[in-house]
């Protein structure tokens, strides 16, 4: 190898070791600032000041509702497989068994590290001082947009549910977006976001509340099922179940069973609890209605066969920016 002649009369041992040394600071320094820098790598996405409704979501910050299939640009979100309704279910199927996943994973299956967010209300004219639970569909699309960017992609809960009953984990870069209560906003803003990037997402309804004035309707429901999302329950009535009695408990589960398949033509697989408020006899109410996972609000980086009716999530709230969320997510990565 020829010296070049700036680092002619230098030792070929300190070259070497000069140039490895700069290879490495260069490595180690752009992985660190790649997910700063990130924004600027992915074209398109915007990061968007806490309360501001403009930007990409702009065009879907209307709360008028649309039909799916009439928003421009939007493609499909990959086919949530296995996921309620995905195989066009007709009435009869309400009374078919529920379907089983497998006894569960071999001994010794590692704990699963995939991220499950919740979001809930998107709306335009989120309210700053209820950043835990409203945000703009501008932060909303920077955040997913940036996710995508990153590689990021989507499975539904019911689906993490079979990797945990297989032990098997999905590909790195894997989530799950919850969103809860199936408020109005959520087709016109959240699942129109979603479909744009690809990504699929389980929406938690509450079956007494479904077409009331403020909640999705059933044909709105059905929608975002026939668009690829999951359906999973989040009780009749919204109580705190911790706070309830059993009988109620079970009532509150079962009922939501019934209205929810017979309104869609099977029953959910997937439940979330109210508030994330759960203890035994909550568990025990989800367990006995044969609901396959459910999901609280705790905190908690993974996910197991054994603790699958009380599986932690992020809550995704209006604080964050999209690279924050982003920042989140990686550290999920092994
Ligand atoms: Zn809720």
């Amino acid at each position: 190898m020829t010296q070049p002649r700036l680092l002619a009369g230098l030792p070929r041992r300190l070259v070497v070791a000069g140039v490895l040394a700069a290879l490495v600071v260069a490595v180690y320094g752009g992985y660190r600032l790649l997910p700063r820098l990130s924004s600027l790598l992915a074209p398109g996405c915007t990061t968007t000041p806490i309360g501001a409704s403009a930007g990409p979501g702009a065009s879907l910050g209307s709360a008028r509702v649309v039909s799916p299939d009439s928003s421009a640009g939007i493609r499909p979100a990959p086919a949530a497989s296995g996921a309620p309704g995905s195989t066009a279910p007709g009435p009869a199927s309400f009374f078919a068994p529920m379907t089983t996943l497998p006894p569960g994973p071999p001994a010794g299956a590692a704990a699963l590290r995939v991220p499950v967010l919740i979001y809930h209300e998107v709306v335009p004219n989120a309210d700053p001082a209820a950043s835990d639970y409203e945000m703009t569909p501008a932060l909303m699309e920077s955040q997913l947009c940036l996710l995508a960017a990153r590689g990021w992609q989507t499975i539904t809960a019911r689906q993490l549910a079979e990797h945990l009953a297989s032990g098997t984990p999905p590909p790195q870069r894997t989530v799950v977006i919850t969103l809860d209560d199936a408020t109005s906003d959520h087709l016109a803003n959240a699942y129109a976001i979603l479909r744009r990037y690809g990504f699929s997402a389980t929406f938690f309804v509450i079956a007494g509340f479904v077409g009331t004035d403020g909640y999705l309707t059933w044909d709105q429901v059905r929608m975002l099922r026939d668009g690829g999302m999951e359906i999973g329950s989040h009780s009749t009535h919204h109580p705190r179940m911790s706070e309830i009695s059993a009988a109620e408990a079970a009532s509150e589960v079962r009922t939501a069973q019934q209205v929810i398949g017979q309104q869609l033509g099977a029953q959910p697989v997937t439940f979330a609890y109210p508030g994330g408020a759960y203890n035994d006899t909550a568990v025990a109410a989800v367990r006995d209605a044969g609901l396959l996972a459910a999901f609280t609000t705790a905190e908690g980086r993974s996910a197991t066969w054994a603790d699958r009716l009380t599986i932690p999530r992020i809550n995704v709230g209006a604080v964050w920016s999209a690279d924050k969320l982003l920042s989140i997510l990686e550290g999920y990565v092994k």
